[in-house]
């Protein structure tokens, strides 16, 4: 949904989204790390001796094949970590309002910016700030601050 965002509380309550999403981001990240882990551990289990044969000459003969998996398996999660971590930031950046043509006698958004009022067709100049969210949670904050999903269509 698209909720028209008033300048006074565009600061709070956007204060109270990107909290919300970090709160989540936190909650979730241990186990979507483990579940992305999974698939490639679970390929280094079955297929680890094989491409530990594959570079036997590298590899120094002091180090144990155990060692070396424990070390591929920790590489894995680290790796994951990250990526899912910058994933993670991506959308807590995203988390902001946008500008869009507003057609005040409709309450109606134009979200393609085709210039016109999706409902009656007018062309728009009046512009708006627009938090846009498909989340349930969010959508719940929004409408305690009184706000209302705008038309769309
Ligand atoms: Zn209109």
């Amino acid at each position: 949904m698209y909720a028209k965002v008033p300048g006074d509380l565009k600061e709070p309550l956007l204060r109270e989204l990107r909290q919300l999403r970090l709160r989540s981001a936190f909650k979730h990240f241990p186990a979507v790390v483990l579940i992305f882990s999974a698939i490639p551990a679970l390929f280094v289990f079955i297929k680890g001796h094989a491409i530990l044969e594959m570079f036997r000459d590298e590899i120094p003969s002091t180090m144990s094949d155990g060692t070396l998996i424990a070390v591929v398996l920790g590489l894995i999660v680290t790796v994951t970590a990250v990526v899912i971590a910058y994933f993670l930031r991506l959308e807590y950046r995203d988390c902001d309002c946008q500008e869009c043509l507003y057609c005040a006698k409709c309450d109606a958004v134009d979200k393609y910016d085709s210039g016109c009022c999706p409902v009656c067709q007018t062309p728009l100049t009046e512009k708006a700030s627009f938090y846009f969210t498909t989340y349930k949670d969010e959508q719940k904050i929004i409408e305690r601050w009184g706000l209302q999903p705008t038309r769309e269509a």
